[in-house]
């Protein structure tokens, strides 16, 4: 990526700011140096020619990129492969041999399809789950694509569900402690690792609490894995543990405030106890939950106890899509027919889908909202269109955004003061090349079955 940005301005209909007040400013445009927002300056003032670039965007929107905190970016191939199964099934049938037979050529086309779809719906820093083979290859794809975020080797060292799908504790760590070396902070920060063992199930006590240990030599790095997603998984934990699955977790240590937990749709009121008491991050993903029909996740009362919940689509073949506008809409209809019309308003998803996100992962000096000294990563929405509200109230903006909109109303994409989707079209990748690459890889792919 081209690190001269220089100066740029952007003058937008509105700003939803996302800042500690929720502000929304109209009549202002943002600066932007390199690639942090230099300044919040009325229009009035503006002075064209100091700009190196300016873009008169008046019909659209500001807003800051969305955070995702729980994706597989290797499985995106898998779209459509893994219809109609429970947890545990989806993934002894269908997932665990469709990614024990990624080669680098096919994972590195799954990673590229995966960031172009994510970019092209306005995310732009996600945390990723990593798979068990070619971890390097998730990072320079990341590092090229200018997106930011977090990826890691997945950890499995056991996997009784798919015995060739996994790998000696020892290969485990001496690979984690490459990849972290190699690329943990690299980009100037853009780029971070994340630990990511699987579940419980597929990882070893001593894997489990040793990587925990590691971290703590990658400070900003994150403890990322899957819990109590699915009531096969967990009875199958607690015949295991003779514990739910946070109390085991809580027990061998690993919980703290650089853990993100995928899902949590099913918890006992000691482990939401232990959630709150450790600041552990709850990564909700509810088009996945539906799909393979896990369940709903108690995320109202989550809220309630003040434990921090953020979105994620997960995985294309567990969603099939790897939207956030799906994520902030699900998230918030589910809950209502339970807790009530009041419960998971737009505002507040839409929070969860910006700066709460970025105070998971630890990243909201940089990101999730639009305020000076913050990173530039910004998306222009289109409001205005046929399907959204014919109202200019500012208050409709959350509504507009969570309710109405799709990956179709955003029009333009900055990471980090780059610019990489402009009018709708990507400027990292040529869809129909990465459309016809993903196909011929998926093909050999199976053959590898
Ligand atoms: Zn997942």
């Amino acid at each position: 990526m081209s690190k001269t940005k220089g100066k740029q301005l952007i003058i937008p209909k509105r700003i939803v700011t996302a800042d500690p007040k929720d502000s929304i400013l109209k009549g202002y445009a943002v600066e932007i140096l390199d690639n942090k927002i230099s300044s919040l300056i009325t229009t009035d003032k503006i002075e064209t020619k100091k700009y190196d670039e300016v873009y008169d965007a008046k019909n659209l929107t500001l807003i800051p990129g969305f955070i995702q905190t729980h994706v597989h970016l290797s499985q995106t191939l898998f779209r459509g492969l893994a219809e109609d199964l429970h947890l545990l099934e989806w993934l002894r049938l269908k997932i665990f041999p469709f990614e024990n037979a990624h080669d680098e050529s096919s994972l590195k086309i799954a990673t590229q399809l995966s960031i172009n779809e994510l970019l092209l719906g306005g995310t732009t820093t996600l945390l990723d789950m990593g798979t068990l083979r070619y971890g390097e290859v998730v990072f320079k794809e990341m590092i090229d694509s200018g997106i930011r975020g977090f990826t890691g080797k997945c950890l499995m060292d056991v996997n009784d569900l798919y015995l060739e799908f996994k790998s000696s504790t020892e290969e485990e760590i001496k690979d984690i402690q490459n990849l972290a070396k190699n690329f943990h902070n690299s980009e100037e920060g853009r780029i971070k690792y994340s630990f990511s063992p699987r579940f419980v199930l597929s990882c070893t006590e001593g894997l489990l609490k040793e990587i925990k240990e590691i971290m703590k030599d990658y400070l900003g790095s994150i403890y990322h894995t899957h819990s109590s997603e699915n009531v096969d998984e967990i009875n199958e934990v607690r015949k295991r543990f003779q514990r739910e699955n946070i109390e085991y977790f809580n027990s061998i240590g690993v919980l703290d405030d650089h853990t993100v937990l995928a899902h949590c749709v099913h918890t006992s009121a000691n482990e939401r106890k232990m959630l709150k008491e450790k600041d552990t991050r709850i990564a909700h993903c509810p088009s996945a939950n539906m799909k393979l029909g896990s369940g709903i996740a108690p995320i109202p009362q989550y809220l309630k106890e003040g434990i921090s919940v953020t979105l994620g689509a997960d995985g294309a073949p567990c969603n099939n899509n790897l939207s956030i506008f799906n994520e902030m809409r699900l998230a918030s209809l589910i809950q209502k027919p339970v807790h009530g019309t009041g419960a998971m308003g737009a505002k507040t998803i839409f929070r969860m889908a910006t700066i709460e996100g970025a105070k998971a992962l630890h990243l909201q000096d940089e990101v999730g909202s639009i305020e000076v000294g913050k990173k530039a990563d910004l998306v222009l929405i289109d409001l205005d269109s046929h399907d959204n509200s014919y109202s200019d109230d500012d208050e409709k903006v959350y509504s507009d955004i969570v309710f109405s909109s799709s990956n179709q109303n955003i029009k333009d994409v900055m990471v980090d003061g780059q610019w990489l989707v402009k009018e709708r079209e990507s400027l990292i990748y040529d869809q129909k090349e990465i459309i016809s690459k993903g196909k011929a890889e998926l093909k050999k792919l199976l053959k590898r079955l």
